[in-house]
């Protein structure tokens, strides 16, 4: 089995002084998707806003290959933890090119590194290459969603989280985002991967970890996971279904 590349251990983290989570513990390894499941509302984007840095960490450490994280959202960049968040996707009113440029300047990359990344942001996504000129706010839902990732890879990092990345997309177009999200961990990359699709979700992932109340209650690799009516009724609501979430919230399909 590789080497840790994301040790999440005993994390707390929250708002001002309201602990959201506690206690959340996780190791992601490269070449491996993680699938974070829970209820609306359970602590998942807080989790991956405290690995990220965008919130304070108040207990607990996040380590990247062994070295602790303890710096600002810049220097975890550097050091290769990777965010997409949810619905945060791209400069409209920018060029497609432009938005990769923006991904590598945020860590202020030679111009040599990130023409170098610009080129294998067109290799992974072609699309990206046909429309470089275009503004991005032009593209698909899909097509944004493909950029932000793009977007995201262009500081090479080593752990990649996403937020909800289906959400907005019509179900064809989920297919084709989730199938490039798996071919990154295929390639290498430790993939933690926060969803409300359970089913589309677990068809692409290695492991799965559900946080309920702000805890990690189930953290198995999938081909252990012999109870999937359990998990999905005792941990994410009856209710949770891939057309909807558990508390009916309504999502807006955009092609
Ligand atoms: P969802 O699937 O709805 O996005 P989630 O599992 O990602 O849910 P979080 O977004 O982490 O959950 O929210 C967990 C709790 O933290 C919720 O009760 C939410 O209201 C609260 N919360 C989120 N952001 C803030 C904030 N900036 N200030 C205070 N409370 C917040």
């Amino acid at each position: 089995m590789s080497e840790v590349a994301l040790l999440v251990e005993g994390l707390a983290a929250g708002y001002g002084p309201l602990k959201i989570v506690r206690g959340v513990s996780l190791a992601c390894r490269p070449h491996e998707l993680t699938v974070l499941l829970g209820r609306n509302g359970a602590g998942k984007t807080t989790t991956l806003s405290a690995i990220a840095g965008l919130i304070p960490t108040m207990e607990g450490t996040v380590s990247l290959f062994g070295t602790p994280q303890t710096g600002t959202t810049v220097d975890r960049v550097q050091a290769g933890v990777g965010l997409v968040q949810e619905g945060k996707r791209v400069f409209r009113a920018r060029s497609v090119e432009d938005n990769l440029r923006l991904g590598g300047y945020s860590i202020r990359r030679t111009r040599g590194a990130i023409s170098d990344g610009i080129d294998r942001a067109y290799e992974r996504f072609p699309i990206l290459k046909e429309k470089r000129r275009d503004v991005a706010g032009s593209l698909s839902g899909g097509q944004q969603q493909m950029l932000a990732i793009a977007q995201a890879l262009m500081p090479q990092p080593t752990v990649l989280m996403l937020d909800e990345p289906s959400a907005g997309l019509a179900p064809a177009i989920v297919e084709q985002v989730f199938g490039e999200i798996a071919s990154l961990a295929k390639d290498g990359l430790c993939v933690l991967l926060v969803e409300q699709l359970i089913d589309h979700s677990l068809a692409v992932a290695d492991r799965v970890a559900v946080l309920d109340g702000g805890q990690i209650t189930i953290d198995t690799d999938i081909a252990s996971l012999d109870n999937l009516d359990r998990l999905r009724e005792s941990y994410l609501g009856t209710s949770f279904t891939e057309a909807g979430s558990a508390d009916g919230r309504e999502r807006t399909p955009r092609t």
